[in-house]
């Protein structure tokens, strides 16, 4: 045997000596590929495994990362190539190849795992639960006109509200400053959410309440203290209007129940609707 053909041997990658494999060792790969399927996913960040059939979204999406990791390994196999062509002429010695895994940014990661959580965990558990499947963001506005008078009054005082009680609440526990910090902010943040609404929903809110009750000045300072105007719509206003919207959804005949639907649902909403799309 020449040196050259016995280097060749030395870099063959082994998946190209298959034929070589005795049939004990073959019995073995179907039921080592039958332990662990190849259609098997796992997500980059949080390496849950999961098996098919996978939701449309989720396959697309598979299916893109597939062809970038085969993508990823025909450039390395093409480059492992030459170098032995290479180092062939010069009788020297090529390490057999070991494919390394495309990196997958943090971003990416991050949408991937959403996108599990949401297509494998959220979307069946919103369905059980009865939760709209698709949310008409756009018909917020004109529903919210309907109900209108019931803000008011929530404004005027003439009608009670739990958000109202509990902003103020923190504002005597804590004091404004305080009240105002991030952490303090992000947990009412999270409580003042409109169920599965989410943070696109609150965003929705958000602008017809804009258009309604701060643009003319009519929920003013005066009407809102401690909070500011903006405080007292995000965290009075858009949560005393997601129940409104729920108990809507739901037939509900009072807000308590709906209340019950919107703690219930809050964190669905935080992942499913989580990001802001802007109005077409
Ligand atoms: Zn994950």
């Amino acid at each position: 045997m020449s040196s050259r053909n016995r280097l060749k041997k030395l870099v063959l990658p082994s998946r190209i000596s298959k034929p070589k494999l005795d049939l004990k060792q073959i019995a073995k790969t179907v039921i080592d590929k039958e332990a662990s399927n190849e259609e098997d996913f796992e997500c980059p960040l949080c390496f849950e495994r999961m098996s098919p059939p996978f939701p449309r979204p989720l396959q697309r999406l598979i299916d893109a990362l597939k062809k970038n990791e085969e993508a990823f390994n025909r450039e390395q196999e093409s480059k492992h190539k030459l170098l032995v062509q290479q180092s062939a002429e010069e009788g020297a010695f090529v390490a057999p190849l070991v494919l390394l895994k495309p990196g997958i940014s943090e971003n990416d990661q991050q949408v991937i795992c959403r996108m599990h959580k949401v297509e494998l965990v959220m979307k069946p558990l919103g369905k059980k639960r009865g939760y709209p499947a698709q949310v008409d963001f756009a018909a917020i506005d004109d529903r919210m006109k309907h109900f209108k008078q019931e803000l008011v009054d929530v404004i005027e005082g003439k009608q009670e509200s739990l958000f109202l009680t509990n902003a103020l609440d923190v504002h005597k526990e804590l004091g404004s400053v305080k009240a105002r910090q991030a952490t303090s902010m992000m947990n009412r943040f999270e409580e003042t959410l409109p169920g599965y609404y989410g943070n696109r929903g609150s965003h929705y809110i958000m602008e017809t309440l804009n258009e309604m009750f701060l643009k003319s000045n009519y929920l003013d300072k005066n009407k809102t203290k401690p909070l500011t105007p903006i405080e007292y719509a995000q965290q009075v206003l858009v949560p005393e209007t997601g129940l409104r919207l729920i108990k809507q959804d739901f037939n509900l005949t009072n807000l308590q129940e709906a209340s019950k639907v919107m703690k219930e649902s809050s964190e669905y909403g935080s992942i499913v609707y989580s990001k802001i799309k802007k109005k077409e």
